[in-house]
């Protein structure tokens, strides 16, 4: 992508998550408002470089159910990732979603998948905060993982535990599309019922330490007489095992 740095107006901070923060801004030649995530970063020349070329694959992705990407870059050691602003902020700002409001945010977020699946892109990091809506009605993913650099560096600057992920991702087995599907029932159970399935690791005073609670063979399961059959097997059948 190619933004102007001094073609953008900071209008306000939005959000903050692990290790950046998220500013609502005006592209002024395009009238354009955008969410500006901006992540320090202490890396060198190459290493920016590296992480541009890799995050420069957005530009080819083209989905209803995919953030736009506008464009990035380095100013000193902090990226500025420009993408789409969704007016309707994240799912985790929402609480409990009525089902049949959140069954047909369930089929945008799976269409999503499948299309950044199909030019081999995974998620990574499948959360209802990197869920997004609008006052249109459209429902978007954000927060791909495309760029290994990236992932690499926020990780060697920032330590966080990711709840979200599947026992085989904990065991550091192998991660592709069904973690990724066990996050997605672990956050339409969060979404469902406003409540995160595995309450004993965030009332953990170190979450790392009880990720075992996953690994042991602890499935969301969601009650049916809640909630339909349909959403109830659906969640019951995202686990691996
Ligand atoms: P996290 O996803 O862990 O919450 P982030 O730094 O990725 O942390 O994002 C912080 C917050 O900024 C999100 O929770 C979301 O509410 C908001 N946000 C991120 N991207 C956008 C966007 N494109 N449009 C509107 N709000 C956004
Ligand atoms: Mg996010």
């Amino acid at each position: 992508g190619t933004i102007n740095v001094h073609d953008l107006q900071q209008v306000e901070l939005i959000g903050h998550g692990n290790g950046g923060e998220v500013y609502k801004a005006l592209y002024v030649p395009s009238r354009t408002l955008m969410a500006v995530k901006v992540i320090q970063l202490d890396v060198d020349i190459e290493v920016q470089k590296t992480i541009l070329a890799e995050l420069d694959i957005l530009c080819k992705c083209n989905s209803e159910a995919i953030i736009g990407f506008y464009g990035a870059y380095f100013i000193e050691n902090r990226i500025s990732i420009c993408t789409e602003y969704m007016d309707g902020g994240s799912l985790d700002q929402y609480g409990r979603i009525p089902e049949e409001i959140l069954c047909r945010m369930a089929v945008r977020i799976v269409q999503g998948l499948l299309y950044m699946w199909s030019l081999k892109i995974l998620h990574r990091d499948i959360k209802p905060s990197n869920i997004l809506v609008n006052t249109r009605g459209d429902v978007k993913l954000c927060d791909f993982g495309v760029s290994t650099q990236l992932v690499k560096s926020i990780a060697m600057t920032f330590v966080g535990t990711n709840v979200y992920m599947s026992p085989e991702r904990i065991k550091a087995e192998n991660y592709g599309a069904p973690s990724e599907i066990w996050s997605l029932g672990v956050t339409l159970f969060e979404l469902a019922t406003g409540k995160f399935p595995f309450k004993e690791i965030l009332m953990a005073e170190n979450p790392g330490t009880v990720m075992n609670v996953i690994i042991e063979g602890n499935t969301p399961v969601l009650p049916q007489d809640v909630f339909s059959p349909e959403l109830s097997d659906f969640v019951a059948r995202c686990p691996t095992h």
